[in-house]
């Protein structure tokens, strides 16, 4: 074993990957801590499960790299919670990258709202998380309610996301009481273009549909990743964002109300029936409350869709909604000379407009797409994402050139440390043995198999 230099990295998904990946290739070895079995993250939980395509290769792209010789994968490690940060550092790493992503939603703004999660009221990334895995009868997720005329609060992607799924659900229900079978992948390909070829429409079905209430106005949503730097610019990119909208609610049915924000909810036996909105207008970048314009509306399920942001970690330092760092362009973080975030662990980030820039016309084109479109926005999303954190991957690097290369012997009392925490798991280091162990009952599998149990049924 050769003197050199051992970086943790915290998270294995899009951005952690990325960030061993491109320390491996300088030759710099790396061990991947991941606190669940898989290490996908947002692609595994948060893409809704109708991008199977594109989980599938994003998922092989995360696999590949994490199976560089020089990355050492280390799964059901929560830092925090099994490994402290300080504790990392006194086994003497190089550095420790903290690619763990954005998995706590911002809270809503009416507090008293948190009383009645999962009972009438949700957050994104639960409801994400147990629409993707809910077909399995075996994946022991807590359930979430589903029933027509849910109300999103929201905005960005993430809120159309959930107004389909919303969608999905009402109209498969609807449609099975009617004798008649579909599913997620199937109506995928457009709600409408279902209903047409069943010659049915939502109200024929008894359907409202669920709606979006979104405190700006509809070109505003942050739906594309464009520049907006310039009025030209920022035309262009409200042009495409109502496209982005409009397309979603011609295929998928939903109903989208701008300019409102929630001002207080409606209770009622334990549970959140509904919301008060007030209408707003726009001073500026500012919204203000239209005065005397409160209404109530009720509604079976509220679903809370308004931003993600980096969950608070013992031993990290926050600065309101993001970890506190000293050297934002390092994006190191404060307190520490060798800890750094990456990827959506950095919220709130500067001027990034450059590389938007770049993607302007690969988004519009995207957008003239009639299917598909936002599989692809994502895949571009991911693809800006590993570009950032390979910039920034680079800058560590460099850093870490003006450290001192570990020994041998600290670099095995390393590993050591590493062995003792896979032991725990169970996790042997095969990888590819280990991932198709744990990853969960795909949809897609599950209809096969319904298929050719009827083909069966049918012979
Ligand atoms: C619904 C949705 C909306 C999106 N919206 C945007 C957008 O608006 N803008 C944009 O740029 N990109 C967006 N993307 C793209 C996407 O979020 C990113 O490109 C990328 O997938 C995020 O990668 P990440 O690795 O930073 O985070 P994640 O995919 O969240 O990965 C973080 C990993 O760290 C692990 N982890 C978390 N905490 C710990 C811990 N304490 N210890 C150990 N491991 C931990 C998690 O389990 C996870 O595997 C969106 C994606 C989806 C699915």
């Amino acid at each position: 074993m050769e003197r050199g230099h051992y970086v943790i990295v915290v998270g294995g998904a899009v951005a952690g990957a990325e960030a061993a990946f491109q320390l491996a290739r300088r030759g710099i070895r790396v061990a991947v801590l991941e606190q669940n079995a898989l290490p996908y993250g947002k692609i595994e939980y948060g893409l809704p499960k109708w991008h199977v395509k594109l989980r599938n290769k994003e998922e092989a792209a995360i696999d590949a790299k994490l199976q560089h010789p020089l990355v050492r994968y280390v799964p059901k490690v929560r830092l925090g919670r099994d490994v402290r940060l300080p504790e990392l550092l006194q086994w003497g790493v190089s550095a420790v990258i903290l690619a763990n992503g954005a998995w706590r939603d911002r809270p809503f703004p009416i507090p008293e709202a948190d009383a009645y999660v999962g009972r009438g009221f949700y957050y994104q990334n639960a409801f994400m998380y147990w629409f993707n895995l809910m077909h399995d009868p075996d994946s022991g997720v807590d359930p979430c309610e589903v029933a027509d005329g849910a109300i999103i609060v929201g905005g960005g992607l993430a809120s159309i996301d959930v107004a389909k799924a919303l969608m999905m659900l009402t109209v498969e229900e609807a449609l099975r009481k009617r004798g008649i079978t579909t599913h997620v992948l199937e109506m995928e390909r457009g709600i409408d273009r279902l209903l047409q070829r069943h010659g049915l429409s939502l109200s024929e079905l008894g359907v409202r549909g669920c709606t979006l209430y979104y405190r700006r106005r509809a070109q505003d949503m942050p739906l594309t990743p464009m520049p907006t730097d310039t009025p030209e610019r920022l035309a262009r990119a409200q042009a495409v964002r109502l496209k982005v909208l409009q397309t979603a609610q011609r295929r998928y049915l939903f109903n989208v109300q701008e300019l409102h924000m929630p001002v207080d909810i409606l209770a009622e036996g334990g549970r959140m029936v509904g919301l008060v909105f007030c209408r707003t207008r726009l001073e500026g970048e500012r919204v203000v409350p239209v005065e005397g314009s409160h209404y109530e509306v009720r509604a079976p399920v509220v679903i809370s869709s308004i931003g993600s942001v980096p969950e608070p970690l013992p031993d990290v330092p926050m600065q309101g909604e993001t970890y506190a760092f000293s050297d934002p362009e390092l994006c190191r973080v404060a307190g520490y000379e060798n800890v750094f975030a990456v990827g959506n662990a950095v919220t709130g980030r500067g001027n990034i407009q450059e590389s938007l820039r770049h993607s302007r016309e690969v988004v519009e084109r995207i957008v003239e797409r009639y299917l598909g479109w936002d599989a692809q926005l994502y895949e571009l999303l991911n693809r800006q994402q590993e570009s950032r954190v390979a910039e920034e991957v680079s800058r560590i690097a460099e850093h870490l050139t003006g450290r001192p290369l570990l020994e041998e012997e600290q670099i095995r009392a390393i590993e050591e440390q590493l062995d003792r925490l896979c032991l725990q798991v169970g996790y042997d280091g095969a990888y590819s043995h280990w991932i198709q162990r744990h990853l969960p009952k795909r949809l897609e599998e599950l209809l096969q198999l319904e298929l050719s149990e009827e083909e069966e049924e049918a012979e």
